[in-house]
C-alpha cells in the first residue's frame, strides 16, 4: 500500500499528483469466500478490518448495493462520545472513542478525529439528575466525564444562550474528549485498509437472497452473481429487517428516516458540540465552516432516504431558542438515512438462528461514534464465536427481556 505522509504529498506535488495509485480495488466477485460481509457502511468495513487485522482472516469480500459509505455513514452527523449509563454500553463506545483517537495512524489514512468536547445540555430537573447520576455512572465505568454549571457551559459555547424563554440551562454533561470525525474518510480508510489485506469490497452489487443447506449459511444471491460462503456478517443497517427476512427470522427493528441539515459557511464560532435534547436538536460546527444541525427521526417507518418537512421546522425551532445567532442563517442542504432503532435503544451484535451467519444492527441514531469498536467485537465474535464486548448485546435478550435500555443517553439523535 502506498504510505500517505506529508513526504508523499510533497514529492506528488513536484510530479503533478500523477503518481498516487488507485486507494481499493473494484474486483469482481469470486465464486466463494471464507467470510462474507454484507454492507459497506463503516460497521461492515470495520468488522472486516479487524477480521483481517486481529484474526489474519483475509479471504473475505464486503459487498455493497451502492458505494463505499452511501448509506448512514455518509449521512451522519459525526459525533462521537461515550458517555452511556449503562456499563456494557459504556465499555462497546468507550473502546471505540479509544480507537478513534489513533484511528488515522492505525490505517494511515487522516479521518479528521477532532477531540472538541461535547456537551449534553441539562435543561430541566429531571435531566439534572438523569445526567448526574450518567457522570457518576462514567466515574465508575473509567469514562471521563462530568456534570458541569451553566457558567462553565457559557464559557465553553458563549453563542449559547443559557437563559432561554422555555428552557433555561441548569447545566451539562460533559465529555472532553468526544468530538467528530470525517465520516467519509472513515468508510474510506477502512476500505482501503482492507484492499491492502487482500480483501474484495466490491461496490453496486446487492444481495437478494442468502443460501443455507441443513440450517447452515452457505451463500449468497446477488445482483452480480452467486457467491458461496462459509460465514456470513450482516450488517446493513436500516435494511437490517429486509437481510433478516432473506436469511429467515425476524428482528425486533424498527426502520425510520433521520434527517439532518447543514447552514451556509460561516466563521468558526464554535467550538464543542451540543446537543440539547429538551428541545431536541443539536449542533457543531464544521471545518468548512457550516453549521451542523441534527435532529429527531420520524415516528413512521418507511426506506426512503429523505426526511419529513416537519422535522427540519421543529429541529430549527428548537436550535433557535437555544442559540438565537442561527435565526439569521441560511440552511443549505438537508437529507435522510434509514436508521434501524431496538427497543431498549441499544445495538445487537448476534449469532442468529442461522448457522454461521451473525448480525451487526440497531445503532439506530448513534452509531457513527462506534464503528470501529463494534468492528472489533463483531470481528471477534464471528472468528472466535464469543467476544466480551458483545455478550451483552445478544438478540434473545428481547425474549429474555434482558434490555440495556440507553433511551437518555440516546435522547436527541447523534
Ligand atoms: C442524519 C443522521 C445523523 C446521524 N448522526 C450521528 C452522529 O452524529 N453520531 C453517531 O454516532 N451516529 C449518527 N448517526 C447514526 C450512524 O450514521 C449510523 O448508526 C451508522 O452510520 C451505521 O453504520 P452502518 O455501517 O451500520 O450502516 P450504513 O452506513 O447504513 O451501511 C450499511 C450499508 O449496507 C448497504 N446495504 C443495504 N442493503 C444491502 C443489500 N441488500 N445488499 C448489499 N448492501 C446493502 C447499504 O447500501 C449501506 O451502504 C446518524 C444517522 C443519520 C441518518
Amino acid at each position: 500500500m502506498q504510505r500517505y505522509s506529508a513526504f508523499a504529498v510533497a514529492r506528488e506535488a513536484l510530479r503533478h499528483h500523477r503518481g498516487w495509485g488507485r486507494a481499493w480495488g473494484a474486483p469482481e466477485p469470486k465464486a466463494h469466500y471464507d467470510t462474507v460481509i454484507v454492507g459497506a457502511g463503516g460497521h461492515g468495513l470495520a468488522t472486516a478490518y479487524w477480521l483481517g487485522k486481529r484474526f489474519g482472516i483475509r479471504d473475505v469480500a464486503v459487498i455493497e448495493k451502492g458505494w463505499l459509505g452511501g448509506g448512514n455513514t455518509g449521512r451522519n452527523t459525526t459525533i462521537i462520545r461515550s458517555n452511556y449509563l449503562q456499563d456494557p454500553s459504556a465499555a462497546i463506545y468507550e473502546k471505540s472513542r479509544a480507537l478513534y483517537e489513533t484511528m488515522s495512524q492505525d490505517i494511515n489514512y487522516n479521518v479528521m478525529f477532532s477531540p472538541r468536547g461535547v456537551m449534553m445540555l441539562a435543561q430541566t430537573e429531571h435531566e439534572v439528575r438523569g445526567y448526574r447520576r450518567t457522570a457518576q455512572a462514567n466515574a465508575l465505568q473509567g469514562v471521563e466525564t462530568q456534570f458541569i454549571s451553566p457558567r462553565r457551559v457559557k464559557e465553553l459555547c458563549p453563542i449559547l444562550n443559557i437563559d432561554g424563554p422555555r428552557y433555561p440551562v441548569l447545566g451539562a454533561l460533559w465529555q472532553p474528549r468526544g468530538g467528530t470525525a470525517r465520516h467519509d474518510a472513515v468508510a474510506w480508510g477502512y476500505a482501503r485498509a482492507c484492499s491492502d489485506m487482500g480483501m474484495d469490497v466490491i461496490q453496486q452489487c446487492e444481495v437478494t437472497a442468502v443460501r443455507s443447506e441443513a440450517g447452515q449459511v452457505t451463500g449468497i444471491e446477488t445482483t452480480r452473481g452467486t457467491i458461496g460462503c462459509g460465514r456470513l456478517g450482516i450488517v446493513v443497517a436500516g435494511h437490517s429487517g429486509v437481510l433478516a427476512d432473506m436469511a429467515g427470522f425476524r428482528l425486533p427493528i424498527e426502520s425510520v428516516a433521520l434527517q439532518a441539515l447543514v447552514s451556509e459557511p460561516i466563521k468558526p464560532c464554535m467550538d464543542v458540540v451540543v446537543m440539547a435534547n429538551t428541545v431536541h436538536g443539536y449542533m457543531s460546527q464544521s471545518d468548512k465552516g457550516e453549521m451542523v444541525i441534527g435532529g429527531g427521526a420520524d415516528g413512521y417507518n418507511n426506506y426512503t432516504q429523505r426526511g419529513s418537512f416537519h422535522h427540519i421546522e421543529e429541529t430549527v425551532r428548537a436550535l433557535v431558542e437555544t442559540f438565537p445567532m442561527i435565526s439569521r442563517l441560511k440552511m443549505l442542504r438537508q437529507w435522510g438515512g434509514i436508521v434501524d432503532m431496538t427497543g431498549d435503544r441499544s445495538p445487537i451484535i448476534s449469532r442468529t438462528p442461522l448457522g454461521g451467519c451473525y448480525i451487526n444492527c440497531g445503532w439506530g441514531t448513534g452509531g457513527f461514534k462506534a464503528i470501529p469498536g463494534s468492528g472489533w467485537a463483531m470481528a471477534e465474535l464471528m472468528a472466535k464465536g464469543a467476544s466480551p464486548l458483545a455478550e451483552a448485546f445478544t438478540l434473545d435478550r428481547f425474549r429474555q427481556g434482558r434490555f440495556i435500555d440507553e433511551s437518555v443517553a440516546a435522547g436527541v439523535a447523534h
